[in-house]
């Protein structure tokens, strides 16, 4: 197998939001996002996360709901998509000719509204895994603050609903992801599980290296090192304002950043793919290098760039190893 066409697992899209908000969206327009069903096929996409994303404000939890309805309907209609609940359903995926999925939340605001009991979100976060499967993560915010803590575009810490949910998903096999948090955020969410001792794997499923490139939605050093100490995973993030304003290979610099950095057995691809035909703010555009622009050819442009600086087995890592590896270790039974 050359690297440009290893089977590849994807931490994070958005196109259940696409299919739920966008008029007219159809899975398969690869012209107005990078996830359409081609692209993935073409890509040789074994396994996609699918966020469940939405905004913190009153209603987040039936804008969530939608999106959970949509996967279940992508999962049981005819399409090259098949939902992955278990690991025999994960490697079955990973030989077949389809695409593997497995949804993901984007904000714990879509199971639970700033102003009700907590109990009841939890309810209704069961209601998506009864619909939608245990997501393979949760982040507690997206970049604004909620009722659990501070996200990325704040410099708030975590909440007492923060610690209660971090206690909640204690041996549930669903990871915590960083990549929404503010830094504070993100260090109370570990300091807390190591205090409480909860069993709850830490990644940061579509960010890459704030050494690189200053953002906020990148990872300071400290905290690339506790996701790697603690066998996580970092999804590397194809977006243009998280690699270099104007450099179209800077996400080749990320990822053998990462190599260098002690990151080779965590880093994988999360391409973070959107839509963004209804964009106002210019300065956002391009969303993507060329090269970057959709999964059929993102994936397999990157792993051939790379094929001189990192070895076969490195490339592995990176396109699905790594991934599956620690999904593995997730779900297995014990
Ligand atoms: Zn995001």
């Amino acid at each position: 197998m050359t690297a440009a066409t290893l089977p590849i697992i994807d931490l994070h899209c958005d196109l259940l939001v696409y299919l739920t908000d966008v008029p007219g969206a159809i899975q398969d327009n690869v012209d107005e996002i990078g996830c359409a069903l081609p692209s993935l096929t073409q890509g040789n996409v074994k396994l996609q996360v699918m966020a469940i994303y939405c905004p913190t404000k009153s209603g987040s939890t039936a804008y969530a709901k939608k999106q959970s309805e949509a996967y279940k309907l992508l999962a049981e209609s005819e399409n090259c998509l098949t939902a992955v609940t278990n690991l025999d359903e994960l490697h079955q995926a990973l030989k077949a000719d389809q695409t593997g999925m497995v949804v993901a939340i984007e904000n714990a605001s879509g199971f639970c509204e700033e102003d009700e009991p907590l109990e009841d979100g939890f309810k209704k976060l069961e209601k998506i895994i009864e619909d939608a499967g245990t997501p393979l993560y949760i982040s507690m915010t997206h970049s604004l603050a909620n009722r659990f803590g501070g996200g990325n575009a704040t410099t708030l810490g975590i909440t007492r609903d923060g610690k209660m949910l971090l206690d909640y998903m204690h041996g549930r096999k669903i990871a915590i992801d960083m990549s929404h948090t503010s830094d504070a955020l993100a260090y109370d969410i570990l300091e807390h599980i190591d205090r409480e001792k909860l069993d709850i794997p830490v990644i940061a499923s579509h960010s890459n290296f704030r050494p690189l490139w200053e953002h906020e939605r990148n990872l300071p050093y400290e905290l690339m090192q506790e996701i790697i100490r603690r066998k996580g995973l970092i999804g590397i993030n194809f977006l243009r304002s998280f690699l270099h304003n104007d450099e179209p290979d800077a996400i080749l610099d990320h990822i053998k950043y990462g190599f260098a950095h002690g990151a080779e057995d965590v880093i994988c691809f999360g391409a973070d793919y959107f839509y963004t035909a209804d964009e106002k703010d210019v300065s956002r555009l391009p969303f993507y290098f060329p090269d970057l622009l959709h999964a059929g050819i993102s994936y397999s442009y990157i792993l051939k760039k790379l094929q001189e600086q990192l070895r076969p087995e490195q490339l592995q890592k990176l396109a699905y190893q790594n991934a599956l590896r620690f999904i593995e270790r997730l779900w297995s039974v014990s």
